[in-house]
């Protein structure tokens, strides 16, 4: 229940992701008091085609504030702002006028323009683009499918050129819906995921519009994260409500975490796992494959990060449970890999789709290696859990050699974790034990929705700066690591040569 005498303001988060949508009301101090979700189906038309029907991604979104706001009704509640979080990189295009898209939002799984980047790589445009956006060329940023969209939807391009059309990515288009079509604008780390957007100049970049043929007056203003993003239209709930913050999922996340000094790292463990890496102000390119892209910018500052996946985290459970039939449940890996006091030099290198960085083997297939007459199911089991702790080794090792930035080697480093993985202490403890730093679980289990919700309240001035939002951060468990140095290394360089055997 409320105690709305102790609240002074509320924070509404729009989290657009993937596979759902969510609203969810936060006090001031990030308790989430009012939920409400969708879940979002994926169309898949052709083979390696992902798309969402437009009108039911608006159509959830409304749905799921309008409830929570009615939730609210009998509380004496001050809502000071509105902030929206998405799914990155998922494209969209719709008519200025009408407001109707033009083609269903091409999701950012979708892989239809591999052959358009593939002649870029292969024209040699590799460098300059990872020079001006920090990406790879890759079908995953929305660049190509822009493309695509203009070139396959009959006079799309011409409108394009006329300015009738405005593409955005999924906070665009709700930004454009929310406010009736009068804002059109984006934010920076948004932008960042476009190919389009120069990282270091902080602008549109000609020479990249004129490379993947996209005209310039499609694009949608560039704002920091903090910004009057404008008013909902009065219609949508009754009153107008500010729009004060936006940000991709994950640097939402980042920002939720509190990771504001440059080394700290948040790592979301879902079906997989994305971990960014506060770099501070300076822009690097990494040599290990990842990614750099805008952290946050908020006033006149410009956070980079450094961003890497790990393609299967928790899908490797699911993959236990409902492919081999090992588990019951997700939860009974636990308890299963406990069973056991190692995992008898068996290593599960799950590979399903491919290995992140600092491999990048798109084309690396899984393998359970070290299998004995003695091995079983516990041993397999914990093996797939330990994969966790050794894949994000292999993952910050690269953060801190790309950055220069060595926290993590010495006693300040902190990894802040988050996503539906976190539940499991064997794994969080054996990530701590691996990276031989401690793991921090936040008291707000919702990093991603806290996130925006926290940039609203900072341009609501319901928080003055980015001191009083980490101040307030509280951590709800803490693992710290407990093995020795010789047993860690040993593990690792087992777990190195199991890799080579699926990298060969
Ligand atoms: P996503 O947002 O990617 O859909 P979630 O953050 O909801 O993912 O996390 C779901 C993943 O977490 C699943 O892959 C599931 O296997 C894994 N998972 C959930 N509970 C546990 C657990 N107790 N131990 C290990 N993995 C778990």
């Amino acid at each position: 229940m409320i105690n709305s005498n102790a609240m002074r303001y509320a924070l509404l988060a729009i989290d657009q992701g993937t596979t759902s949508t969510r609203a969810i009301l936060f006090s001031e101090k990030g308790e989430p008091f009012f939920i409400r979700q969708k879940e979002l189906v994926l169309q898949y038309p052709q083979k390696g085609w992902v798309e969402q029907d437009p009108e039911t991604i608006w159509q959830d979104t409304l749905w799921v504030c309008q409830n929570v706001l009615k939730d609210t009704q009998h509380y004496a509640i001050t809502i000071a702002g509105i902030g929206i979080t998405n799914q990155r990189e998922t494209t969209l295009i719709w008519d200025r006028t009408t407001g109707k898209t033009l083609y269903n939002a091409i999701v950012w799984q979708d892989r239809r323009t591999v052959e358009a980047c593939s002649k870029l790589i292969n024209a040699g445009y590799s460098k300059t683009i990872a020079e001006k956006t920090g990406l790879l060329i890759d079908p995953y940023f929305s660049a190509t499918k822009i493309a695509w969209i203009l070139d396959h939807v009959p006079g799309a391009r011409v409108r394009a050129q006329n300015g009738d059309l405005a593409f955005g990515t999924v906070d665009t288009f709700l930004l454009w819906r929310l406010t009736g079509g009068k804002v059109h604008a984006t934010d920076v780390t948004n932008a960042s995921r476009t190919l389009l957007y120069n990282i270091t100049t902080n602008q549109w970049d000609d020479e990249l519009l004129a490379l993947f043929d996209i005209p310039s007056a499609i694009l949608p203003e560039v704002k920091a994260n903090v910004a009057d993003y404008g008013q909902t239209t009065p219609n949508l709930f009754g009153v107008s409500y500010t729009i004060g913050g936006m940000a991709g999922d994950q640097h939402a996340a980042l920002i939720g975490q509190s990771c504001f000094e440059p080394g700290m790292i948040k790592a979301t463990y879902g079906t997989g796992c994305f971990a960014l890496m506060n770099i501070g102000t300076d822009f690097v390119i990494s040599k290990n494959k990842l990614l750099t892209t805008v952290g946050y910018r908020i006033g006149n500052e410009t956070h980079y990060a450094l961003e890497g996946s790990i393609f299967t985290a928790g899908a490797v459970i699911q993959w236990l449970r409902d492919n081999l039939g090992l588990l019951v449940d997700a939860k009974q890996s636990e308890s299963i890999a406990r069973s056991v006091s190692d995992s008898n030099e068996v290593y599960f290198v799950p590979a399903f789709t491919g290995l992140g960085a600092p491999y990048w083997k798109p084309f690396a297939r899984a393998a359970i290696t070290g299998l004995s007459r003695e091995s079983h199911k516990a041993h397999i089991v914990r093996a797939a859990l330990e994969a966790q702790g050794y894949q994000s080794r292999d993952l910050i090792e690269a953060m801190m050699t790309d950055s220069g930035i060595r926290n993590m080697d010495s006693s300040n480093g902190v990894l802040r974790v988050d996503g539906g993985m976190v539940v499991n202490a064997f794994v969080c403890q054996f990530i701590a034990d691996m990276i031989n730093q401690t793991v921090e679980i936040p008291a707000v289990s919702e990093s991603t929705a806290w996130g925006a919700a926290v940039l609203a309240g900072l341009q609501s001035n319901v928080y003055e700066n980015l001191s009083e939002i980490s101040s307030n951060w509280t951590c709800s468990h803490r693992y710290k690591p407990s093995m020795d140095a010789i047993e860690r290394d040993a593990l690792y360089a087992g777990w190195k040569n199991a890799v080579l055997s699926v990298v060969r």
